[in-house]
Protein backbone atom coordinates (compact mmCIF):
# COMPACT_ATOMS: atom_id res chain seq x y z
CA UNK A 1 0.00 0.00 0.00
CA UNK A 2 2.77 2.32 1.52
CA UNK A 3 5.08 1.41 -1.67
CA UNK A 4 2.05 2.22 -4.31
CA UNK A 5 1.62 5.76 -2.71
CA UNK A 6 4.97 6.61 -2.87
CA UNK A 7 5.39 5.55 -6.89
CA UNK A 8 1.82 7.62 -7.03
CA UNK A 9 3.39 10.89 -5.30
CA UNK A 10 6.87 10.34 -7.77
CA UNK A 11 4.68 10.00 -10.64
CA UNK A 12 2.95 12.87 -9.95
CA UNK A 13 5.95 15.19 -8.70
CA UNK A 14 7.48 14.52 -12.24
CA UNK A 15 4.93 15.11 -14.59
CA UNK A 16 4.51 18.88 -12.42
CA UNK A 17 5.99 21.13 -15.06
CA UNK A 18 8.48 22.91 -12.70
CA UNK A 19 9.60 19.68 -11.67
CA UNK A 20 9.77 18.18 -15.45
CA UNK A 21 12.08 21.48 -16.41
CA UNK A 22 14.48 21.15 -13.54
CA UNK A 23 14.88 17.39 -14.39
CA UNK A 24 15.88 18.20 -18.42
CA UNK A 25 18.02 21.36 -17.12
CA UNK A 26 20.13 18.83 -15.02
CA UNK A 27 20.37 16.59 -18.15
CA UNK A 28 21.30 19.27 -19.87
CA UNK A 29 24.09 20.07 -17.10
CA UNK A 30 25.27 16.79 -17.38
CA UNK A 31 26.00 16.81 -21.12
CA UNK A 32 27.81 20.06 -21.01
CA UNK A 33 29.85 18.55 -18.05
CA UNK A 34 30.53 15.92 -20.35
CA UNK A 35 30.83 17.72 -23.28
CA UNK A 36 33.57 20.24 -21.70
CA UNK A 37 35.78 17.70 -19.65
CA UNK A 38 35.77 14.89 -21.84
CA UNK A 39 35.94 16.90 -24.97
CA UNK A 40 37.13 20.41 -24.47
CA UNK A 41 38.70 22.45 -26.89
CA UNK A 42 39.61 25.82 -24.76
CA UNK A 43 43.50 24.90 -24.70
CA UNK A 44 43.52 24.95 -28.68
CA UNK A 45 41.56 27.83 -28.90
CA UNK A 46 43.16 29.78 -26.59
CA UNK A 47 46.72 28.45 -28.30
CA UNK A 48 45.58 29.53 -31.34
CA UNK A 49 44.92 33.12 -30.13
CA UNK A 50 47.89 33.77 -28.54
CA UNK A 51 50.44 31.70 -30.48
CA UNK A 52 49.31 32.39 -34.02
CA UNK A 53 47.69 35.82 -33.85
CA UNK A 54 50.10 36.99 -31.09
CA UNK A 55 48.78 40.59 -29.23
CA UNK A 56 45.84 42.27 -30.41
CA UNK A 57 46.18 45.92 -30.10
CA UNK A 58 43.13 48.14 -30.29
CA UNK A 59 43.36 49.51 -33.98
CA UNK A 60 46.35 47.76 -35.01
CA UNK A 61 46.20 45.22 -38.50
CA UNK A 62 47.29 42.23 -36.14
CA UNK A 63 43.82 42.76 -34.45
CA UNK A 64 41.70 43.25 -37.40
CA UNK A 65 43.29 39.77 -38.51
CA UNK A 66 42.56 38.02 -35.30
CA UNK A 67 38.97 39.56 -35.43
CA UNK A 68 38.25 37.77 -39.02
CA UNK A 69 39.77 34.59 -37.74
CA UNK A 70 37.23 35.04 -34.40
CA UNK A 71 34.65 35.44 -36.74
CA UNK A 72 35.47 32.47 -39.07
CA UNK A 73 35.83 29.93 -35.44
CA UNK A 74 32.22 31.27 -34.29
CA UNK A 75 31.51 30.07 -37.80
CA UNK A 76 33.09 27.05 -37.43
CA UNK A 77 31.18 26.45 -34.23
CA UNK A 78 27.88 26.66 -35.70
CA UNK A 79 27.23 30.39 -34.05
CA UNK A 80 24.61 32.36 -36.24
CA UNK A 81 24.30 35.94 -37.24
CA UNK A 82 28.18 36.57 -36.97
CA UNK A 83 29.34 39.75 -37.26
CA UNK A 84 32.48 42.07 -37.34
CA UNK A 85 30.28 45.12 -36.43
CA UNK A 86 32.60 48.60 -36.59
CA UNK A 87 31.41 50.14 -33.42
CA UNK A 88 33.25 53.65 -33.19
CA UNK A 89 36.08 55.20 -35.16
CA UNK A 90 39.72 54.97 -33.63
CA UNK A 91 41.09 57.36 -36.12
CA UNK A 92 44.38 55.52 -37.45
CA UNK A 93 45.94 52.26 -37.24
CA UNK A 94 49.15 51.32 -35.66
CA UNK A 95 51.74 47.99 -35.47
CA UNK A 96 55.40 47.86 -34.16
CA UNK A 97 56.98 46.31 -36.74
CA UNK A 98 61.03 46.12 -35.80
CA UNK A 99 62.49 47.26 -32.65
CA UNK A 100 65.86 46.62 -31.57
CA UNK A 101 67.43 48.48 -28.73
CA UNK A 102 71.06 48.01 -27.30
CA UNK A 103 73.82 49.44 -24.85
CA UNK A 104 77.14 50.30 -26.45
CA UNK A 105 79.28 52.06 -23.97
CA UNK A 106 80.45 51.75 -21.27
CA UNK A 107 79.90 48.16 -22.80
CA UNK A 108 77.71 46.62 -25.30
CA UNK A 109 74.43 44.91 -23.97
CA UNK A 110 70.88 44.32 -25.39
CA UNK A 111 68.22 46.27 -23.61
CA UNK A 112 64.77 44.74 -23.63
CA UNK A 113 62.12 47.04 -24.34
CA UNK A 114 58.90 48.12 -26.16
CA UNK A 115 57.88 51.50 -27.99
CA UNK A 116 54.94 52.51 -26.44
CA UNK A 117 51.56 52.13 -28.56
CA UNK A 118 50.84 54.88 -31.18
CA UNK A 119 54.33 56.83 -30.81
CA UNK A 120 55.90 57.30 -34.07
CA UNK A 121 58.90 55.18 -35.07
CA UNK A 122 62.87 56.48 -34.78
CA UNK A 123 63.08 56.99 -38.76
CA UNK A 124 66.24 54.89 -39.03
CA UNK A 125 68.96 54.24 -36.81
CA UNK A 126 69.94 56.35 -34.02
CA UNK A 127 73.23 56.18 -31.72
CA UNK A 128 73.53 58.97 -29.03
CA UNK A 129 74.18 59.28 -25.18
CA UNK A 130 71.58 58.85 -22.73
CA UNK A 131 70.29 62.09 -20.66
CA UNK A 132 68.51 61.90 -17.33
CA UNK A 133 65.76 64.56 -17.30
CA UNK A 134 63.13 64.08 -14.80
CA UNK A 135 60.59 66.45 -15.13
CA UNK A 136 57.81 67.13 -12.71
CA UNK A 137 57.42 70.44 -12.24
CA UNK A 138 57.47 74.00 -14.77
CA UNK A 139 61.01 74.53 -12.83
CA UNK A 140 62.38 71.46 -14.27
CA UNK A 141 60.72 72.68 -17.47
CA UNK A 142 62.97 75.74 -17.27
CA UNK A 143 65.85 73.83 -16.36
CA UNK A 144 65.92 71.71 -19.36
CA UNK A 145 64.79 73.96 -21.91
CA UNK A 146 67.25 73.80 -24.92
CA UNK A 147 69.29 70.52 -23.42
CA UNK A 148 67.62 68.10 -25.02
CA UNK A 149 67.88 68.65 -28.47
CA UNK A 150 68.57 64.96 -30.62
CA UNK A 151 69.26 63.21 -27.20
CA UNK A 152 68.38 60.06 -25.90
CA UNK A 153 66.09 60.90 -22.71
CA UNK A 154 65.13 58.96 -19.00
CA UNK A 155 62.12 60.61 -17.83
CA UNK A 156 61.53 58.22 -15.04
CA UNK A 157 62.59 58.07 -11.50
CA UNK A 158 64.58 55.49 -10.04
CA UNK A 159 62.50 52.42 -9.54
CA UNK A 160 61.78 50.95 -6.65
CA UNK A 161 62.27 47.22 -6.95
CA UNK A 162 62.04 45.25 -3.61
CA UNK A 163 63.58 41.52 -4.22
CA UNK A 164 61.65 40.29 -1.07
CA UNK A 165 58.12 40.65 -2.12
CA UNK A 166 57.31 37.34 -3.20
CA UNK A 167 54.75 37.66 -6.62
CA UNK A 168 53.48 34.12 -6.67
CA UNK A 169 49.64 34.55 -5.93
CA UNK A 170 47.87 31.58 -4.35
CA UNK A 171 44.40 30.40 -4.93
CA UNK A 172 41.53 32.08 -2.55
CA UNK A 173 41.70 30.54 0.66
CA UNK A 174 38.19 29.83 2.36
CA UNK A 175 38.97 32.87 4.82
CA UNK A 176 39.33 34.82 1.94
CA UNK A 177 35.82 33.69 0.46
CA UNK A 178 33.85 34.21 4.00
CA UNK A 179 34.99 38.05 3.60
CA UNK A 180 33.11 37.85 0.28
CA UNK A 181 30.53 36.20 1.21
CA UNK A 182 29.80 38.79 4.20
CA UNK A 183 26.87 41.86 3.44
CA UNK A 184 28.58 45.10 2.67
CA UNK A 185 27.38 48.17 4.36
CA UNK A 186 27.62 51.57 3.53
CA UNK A 187 30.96 53.50 4.74
CA UNK A 188 30.52 56.98 4.65
CA UNK A 189 32.16 59.00 1.85
CA UNK A 190 35.96 59.74 2.43
CA UNK A 191 35.64 63.34 1.98
CA UNK A 192 39.37 64.46 0.99
CA UNK A 193 39.35 66.85 -2.40
CA UNK A 194 42.03 66.30 -3.97
CA UNK A 195 44.16 69.67 -4.30
CA UNK A 196 46.00 70.10 -7.96
CA UNK A 197 49.43 71.41 -7.89
CA UNK A 198 49.23 73.92 -10.17
CA UNK A 199 52.89 73.38 -10.08
CA UNK A 200 52.95 69.73 -11.29
CA UNK A 201 53.45 68.82 -14.54
CA UNK A 202 51.25 66.12 -16.91
CA UNK A 203 52.79 63.16 -18.59
CA UNK A 204 50.80 64.93 -21.64
CA UNK A 205 52.30 68.21 -21.03
CA UNK A 206 56.03 66.39 -20.15
CA UNK A 207 55.84 64.79 -23.83
CA UNK A 208 54.76 68.28 -25.51
CA UNK A 209 57.68 70.04 -23.99
CA UNK A 210 59.98 67.09 -24.75
CA UNK A 211 58.75 67.06 -28.40
CA UNK A 212 58.81 70.70 -28.75
CA UNK A 213 62.87 70.71 -27.59
CA UNK A 214 63.13 67.82 -30.37
CA UNK A 215 64.30 65.18 -27.64
CA UNK A 216 65.36 61.92 -30.38
CA UNK A 217 64.12 59.30 -28.05
CA UNK A 218 62.31 58.97 -24.69
CA UNK A 219 62.90 55.93 -22.50
CA UNK A 220 60.58 55.14 -19.67
CA UNK A 221 60.44 52.15 -17.04
CA UNK A 222 57.14 51.78 -14.92
CA UNK A 223 56.42 49.19 -12.19
CA UNK A 224 59.58 48.19 -10.81
CA UNK A 225 59.12 44.13 -10.75
CA UNK A 226 62.03 42.43 -12.25
CA UNK A 227 62.00 41.50 -15.84
CA UNK A 228 58.41 43.25 -16.51
CA UNK A 229 58.12 45.23 -18.82
CA UNK A 230 54.67 47.46 -18.55
CA UNK A 231 53.63 49.54 -21.51
CA UNK A 232 51.08 51.01 -22.29
CA UNK A 233 49.62 53.67 -25.10
CA UNK A 234 51.60 57.36 -25.55
CA UNK A 235 50.43 60.02 -23.11
CA UNK A 236 47.30 61.67 -24.90
CA UNK A 237 46.71 59.57 -27.65
CA UNK A 238 43.24 59.30 -27.25
CA UNK A 239 42.98 63.22 -26.07
CA UNK A 240 44.14 63.79 -29.91
CA UNK A 241 41.16 61.65 -30.91
CA UNK A 242 43.58 59.12 -31.97
CA UNK A 243 44.60 61.04 -34.86
CA UNK A 244 47.16 60.18 -37.51
CA UNK A 245 48.74 63.76 -36.88
CA UNK A 246 49.12 63.59 -33.01
CA UNK A 247 51.08 59.90 -33.93
CA UNK A 248 53.36 60.85 -36.35
CA UNK A 249 54.00 64.33 -34.98
CA UNK A 250 55.11 62.84 -31.49
CA UNK A 251 58.39 61.90 -30.87
CA UNK A 252 59.50 58.11 -30.46
CA UNK A 253 58.80 56.25 -26.75
CA UNK A 254 60.02 53.30 -25.31
CA UNK A 255 59.53 51.49 -21.77
CA UNK A 256 62.34 48.93 -21.03
CA UNK A 257 62.94 46.48 -18.48
CA UNK A 258 63.11 48.29 -14.55
CA UNK A 259 66.24 46.70 -13.57
CA UNK A 260 67.72 47.89 -16.84
CA UNK A 261 66.44 51.34 -16.55
CA UNK A 262 68.17 51.80 -13.42
CA UNK A 263 71.70 50.10 -14.73
CA UNK A 264 71.75 52.74 -16.95
CA UNK A 265 70.43 55.78 -14.32
CA UNK A 266 73.18 54.67 -12.05
CA UNK A 267 75.99 54.78 -14.48
CA UNK A 268 74.70 58.19 -15.71
CA UNK A 269 74.71 59.24 -11.56
CA UNK A 270 78.66 58.00 -11.57
CA UNK A 271 78.98 60.23 -14.44
CA UNK A 272 80.11 57.71 -16.57
CA UNK A 273 78.87 57.76 -20.19
CA UNK A 274 75.84 55.45 -21.70
CA UNK A 275 75.30 55.19 -24.95
CA UNK A 276 72.26 53.70 -26.96
CA UNK A 277 71.75 52.61 -30.40
CA UNK A 278 68.31 52.08 -31.10
CA UNK A 279 65.86 51.29 -33.94
CA UNK A 280 62.08 51.22 -34.21
CA UNK A 281 59.80 50.75 -36.64
CA UNK A 282 56.40 51.19 -36.65
CA UNK A 283 53.61 50.89 -39.36
CA UNK A 284 51.17 53.83 -39.05
CA UNK A 285 48.51 53.09 -41.28
CA UNK A 286 44.67 55.17 -42.67
CA UNK A 287 42.11 55.80 -40.71
CA UNK A 288 40.12 52.72 -38.65
CA UNK A 289 37.55 51.54 -36.86
CA UNK A 290 36.87 49.97 -33.59
CA UNK A 291 34.84 46.23 -34.23
CA UNK A 292 33.30 44.24 -31.92
CA UNK A 293 32.35 40.41 -33.26
CA UNK A 294 29.52 38.74 -32.42
CA UNK A 295 27.68 35.34 -33.43
CA UNK A 296 24.41 33.63 -31.82
CA UNK A 297 22.57 31.04 -31.20
CA UNK A 298 19.28 31.78 -31.81
CA UNK A 299 16.44 31.26 -29.36
CA UNK A 300 13.67 27.58 -30.11
CA UNK A 301 11.06 29.09 -27.90
CA UNK A 302 8.51 31.65 -30.30
CA UNK A 303 7.68 33.71 -27.20
CA UNK A 304 10.87 34.08 -26.13
CA UNK A 305 13.42 33.68 -28.66
CA UNK A 306 13.92 37.67 -29.16
CA UNK A 307 14.70 37.95 -25.38
CA UNK A 308 18.60 38.05 -25.55
CA UNK A 309 20.76 36.27 -22.85
CA UNK A 310 24.91 37.50 -23.60
CA UNK A 311 27.96 36.49 -22.91
CA UNK A 312 31.74 38.37 -23.42
CA UNK A 313 34.95 39.08 -23.18
CA UNK A 314 37.64 41.46 -24.78
CA UNK A 315 39.05 40.51 -27.68
CA UNK A 316 41.66 43.54 -27.70
CA UNK A 317 45.35 43.09 -25.38
CA UNK A 318 48.57 45.51 -25.41
CA UNK A 319 50.81 45.08 -27.43
CA UNK A 320 53.80 43.52 -25.03
CA UNK A 321 52.81 40.16 -25.38
CA UNK A 322 49.79 38.08 -26.72
CA UNK A 323 47.84 39.17 -23.56
CA UNK A 324 46.80 35.24 -22.59
CA UNK A 325 45.54 36.00 -19.11
CA UNK A 326 44.20 39.86 -20.35
CA UNK A 327 42.27 38.31 -22.24
CA UNK A 328 42.65 35.37 -24.14
CA UNK A 329 41.84 33.09 -21.25
CA UNK A 330 38.24 34.70 -21.03
CA UNK A 331 37.47 34.78 -24.65
CA UNK A 332 38.85 31.52 -24.88
CA UNK A 333 36.26 30.56 -22.13
CA UNK A 334 33.29 32.15 -23.88
CA UNK A 335 34.51 30.30 -27.11
CA UNK A 336 34.25 26.81 -25.53
CA UNK A 337 30.93 27.36 -23.51
CA UNK A 338 29.54 28.06 -26.90
CA UNK A 339 31.02 25.37 -28.34
CA UNK A 340 30.00 23.13 -25.76
CA UNK A 341 26.56 24.45 -25.63
CA UNK A 342 26.08 23.63 -29.92
CA UNK A 343 27.86 20.05 -29.32
CA UNK A 344 25.52 19.06 -27.74
CA UNK A 345 22.85 20.66 -29.56
CA UNK A 346 21.09 22.90 -26.62
CA UNK A 347 17.95 23.97 -27.72
CA UNK A 348 17.64 27.72 -25.72
CA UNK A 349 14.66 29.51 -25.29
CA UNK A 350 16.20 33.16 -25.67
CA UNK A 351 18.59 33.49 -27.79
CA UNK A 352 22.19 33.79 -26.72
CA UNK A 353 24.46 36.07 -28.29
CA UNK A 354 28.16 36.19 -27.70
CA UNK A 355 30.55 38.99 -28.07
CA UNK A 356 34.29 39.75 -28.32
CA UNK A 357 34.54 43.47 -27.64
CA UNK A 358 37.06 45.78 -28.55
CA UNK A 359 38.70 48.57 -27.38
CA UNK A 360 38.02 47.43 -23.55
CA UNK A 361 41.82 48.53 -22.40
CA UNK A 362 41.66 52.26 -23.46
CA UNK A 363 38.13 52.49 -21.15
CA UNK A 364 35.32 49.82 -22.26
CA UNK A 365 35.03 51.66 -25.36
CA UNK A 366 33.79 48.83 -27.24
CA UNK A 367 30.88 47.58 -25.26
CA UNK A 368 29.48 50.84 -24.07
CA UNK A 369 28.82 51.90 -27.38
CA UNK A 370 27.12 48.36 -27.89
CA UNK A 371 25.28 48.86 -25.09
CA UNK A 372 24.48 52.67 -26.18
CA UNK A 373 23.69 51.25 -29.49
CA UNK A 374 21.28 48.35 -28.82
CA UNK A 375 19.77 49.81 -25.34
CA UNK A 376 20.07 52.78 -24.80
CA UNK A 377 19.94 53.75 -21.08
CA UNK A 378 17.12 55.18 -19.01
CA UNK A 379 18.62 58.22 -18.75
CA UNK A 380 18.92 59.09 -21.81
CA UNK A 381 16.14 56.70 -23.55
CA UNK A 382 15.89 53.52 -24.40
CA UNK A 383 16.06 51.53 -26.65
CA UNK A 384 13.30 48.75 -27.74
CA UNK A 385 15.95 45.91 -27.03
CA UNK A 386 16.32 47.40 -23.78
CA UNK A 387 12.96 45.26 -22.62
CA UNK A 388 13.97 41.97 -23.93
CA UNK A 389 17.13 42.24 -22.68
CA UNK A 390 18.00 39.15 -19.98
CA UNK A 391 21.37 39.03 -18.65
CA UNK A 392 25.05 39.28 -19.73
CA UNK A 393 28.09 37.40 -18.01
CA UNK A 394 31.32 38.25 -18.80
CA UNK A 395 35.11 37.15 -17.78
CA UNK A 396 38.22 39.43 -17.72
CA UNK A 397 39.89 39.14 -14.41
CA UNK A 398 42.81 37.03 -15.01
CA UNK A 399 42.84 33.11 -15.67
CA UNK A 400 41.52 31.68 -12.56
CA UNK A 401 38.75 29.14 -12.01
CA UNK A 402 35.23 30.67 -10.88
CA UNK A 403 35.30 30.46 -7.19
CA UNK A 404 31.59 32.26 -6.98
CA UNK A 405 30.00 35.26 -8.97
CA UNK A 406 29.83 38.70 -7.72
CA UNK A 407 26.17 39.55 -7.30
CA UNK A 408 26.85 43.91 -8.36
CA UNK A 409 24.54 45.08 -5.44
CA UNK A 410 21.72 43.02 -7.05
CA UNK A 411 19.83 41.28 -4.29
CA UNK A 412 17.20 39.92 -6.66
CA UNK A 413 19.18 37.62 -8.28
CA UNK A 414 21.08 36.13 -4.99
CA UNK A 415 18.28 33.03 -5.10
CA UNK A 416 18.73 32.14 -8.34
CA UNK A 417 22.68 32.51 -8.32
CA UNK A 418 23.07 30.33 -4.84
CA UNK A 419 21.42 27.48 -6.47
CA UNK A 420 22.83 27.78 -9.58
CA UNK A 421 26.47 27.89 -7.82
CA UNK A 422 25.65 24.96 -5.39
CA UNK A 423 25.27 22.52 -9.15
CA UNK A 424 29.32 23.32 -8.82
CA UNK A 425 30.47 22.94 -5.48
CA UNK A 426 32.34 20.21 -6.59
CA UNK A 427 34.37 22.38 -8.90
CA UNK A 428 35.21 24.78 -5.99
CA UNK A 429 32.37 27.53 -7.33
CA UNK A 430 30.87 27.94 -3.54
CA UNK A 431 30.42 31.62 -3.16
CA UNK A 432 27.53 34.26 -4.10
CA UNK A 433 28.97 37.74 -2.97
CA UNK A 434 26.89 40.83 -2.67
CA UNK A 435 29.43 43.49 -3.72
CA UNK A 436 30.29 44.89 -6.64
CA UNK A 437 33.48 44.91 -9.03
CA UNK A 438 34.54 46.90 -11.90
CA UNK A 439 36.80 48.33 -14.08
CA UNK A 440 35.57 46.01 -17.33
CA UNK A 441 32.53 45.54 -19.88
CA UNK A 442 29.85 44.52 -17.60
CA UNK A 443 29.90 48.03 -16.59
CA UNK A 444 28.12 49.43 -19.32
CA UNK A 445 25.34 46.92 -19.09
CA UNK A 446 25.10 47.39 -15.43
CA UNK A 447 25.40 51.66 -15.82
CA UNK A 448 22.25 51.10 -17.81
CA UNK A 449 20.42 49.20 -15.19
CA UNK A 450 20.57 45.82 -17.12
CA UNK A 451 21.76 42.52 -14.89
CA UNK A 452 25.53 42.06 -15.74
CA UNK A 453 28.15 40.04 -13.58
CA UNK A 454 31.57 38.98 -13.32
CA UNK A 455 32.30 35.82 -11.79
CA UNK A 456 34.65 35.75 -8.48
CA UNK A 457 37.98 34.20 -9.90
CA UNK A 458 40.89 32.30 -8.41
CA UNK A 459 43.73 35.11 -9.09
CA UNK A 460 46.69 32.83 -9.66
CA UNK A 461 50.27 33.31 -11.00
CA UNK A 462 52.25 36.05 -11.39
CA UNK A 463 49.65 38.70 -12.36
CA UNK A 464 51.02 39.16 -15.91
CA UNK A 465 48.17 41.09 -17.27
CA UNK A 466 49.42 44.48 -19.80
CA UNK A 467 52.70 43.06 -19.26
CA UNK A 468 55.67 41.19 -21.37
CA UNK A 469 55.03 37.86 -19.36
CA UNK A 470 51.43 37.62 -20.65
CA UNK A 471 52.01 33.81 -22.76
CA UNK A 472 50.19 30.95 -23.16
CA UNK A 473 52.13 29.31 -20.58
CA UNK A 474 50.18 31.04 -17.98
CA UNK A 475 47.38 29.38 -18.09
CA UNK A 476 45.82 26.31 -16.15
CA UNK A 477 43.79 23.81 -18.15
CA UNK A 478 42.02 22.78 -15.46
CA UNK A 479 40.50 26.40 -14.45
CA UNK A 480 39.77 26.98 -18.20
CA UNK A 481 38.01 24.07 -18.27
CA UNK A 482 36.11 24.52 -15.41
CA UNK A 483 34.91 27.91 -16.54
CA UNK A 484 34.08 26.82 -19.59
CA UNK A 485 31.29 24.59 -18.20
CA UNK A 486 30.31 26.92 -15.33
CA UNK A 487 29.53 29.67 -18.02
CA UNK A 488 27.75 27.40 -20.67
CA UNK A 489 25.67 25.79 -17.46
CA UNK A 490 24.61 29.91 -16.61
CA UNK A 491 23.94 30.82 -19.83
CA UNK A 492 21.93 27.92 -20.07
CA UNK A 493 19.74 28.42 -17.50
CA UNK A 494 19.83 31.99 -18.28
CA UNK A 495 18.12 31.12 -21.13
CA UNK A 496 15.46 28.62 -19.82
CA UNK A 497 13.97 31.00 -17.37
CA UNK A 498 10.29 31.40 -17.23
CA UNK A 499 11.29 35.42 -16.58
CA UNK A 500 14.03 37.60 -17.44
CA UNK A 501 16.74 37.80 -15.01
CA UNK A 502 15.60 40.36 -12.09
CA UNK A 503 16.93 43.88 -12.24
CA UNK A 504 18.07 46.01 -9.52
CA UNK A 505 15.15 48.30 -8.30
ZN1 LIG B 1 41.31 42.77 -19.22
Amino acid sequence: MRKIYVLFLLAGLLSSPIIAQEKSDLDVIAQIREEGFQRSQVMDIVSYMTDVHGNRLVGSLGMKKAQIWAKAKMEEIGLENTIIEPILDHGVSWDNEYTSIHMLEPGYYPIVGFPLAYTPGTNGKITGEVLIAEINSRQDLAKYKGQLRNKIVLISPLLMIDPTVPIIRNRRTEENLNDLRDPVFPTPAQSSPRVANPNQVSSVARLDFLTSEGAALVIESRGGRLGVVRTFARPGANQSGWSREGMVNSIPMITVLPEQYNRMYRIIKRGIPVSLEVEIRNNIGNATQVNNVLGEIPGTDPDLRDEIVMLGSHFDSWHTSPGATDNASGCSVMFEAMRILKAIDAKPRRTIRFALWSSEEDGLRGSSNYVKKYFGDPQTGIKPAYNKFSVYYNQDYDKGQYRGIYLQGNEFVRQIFTKWTSLFNDLGMTTVSIRSVGSTDHIPFDRAGLPAFQFLQDRIGQGTGHTNLDFYDNLVQEDLMKNAVIMASFVYLSAMMDEKMPRKK
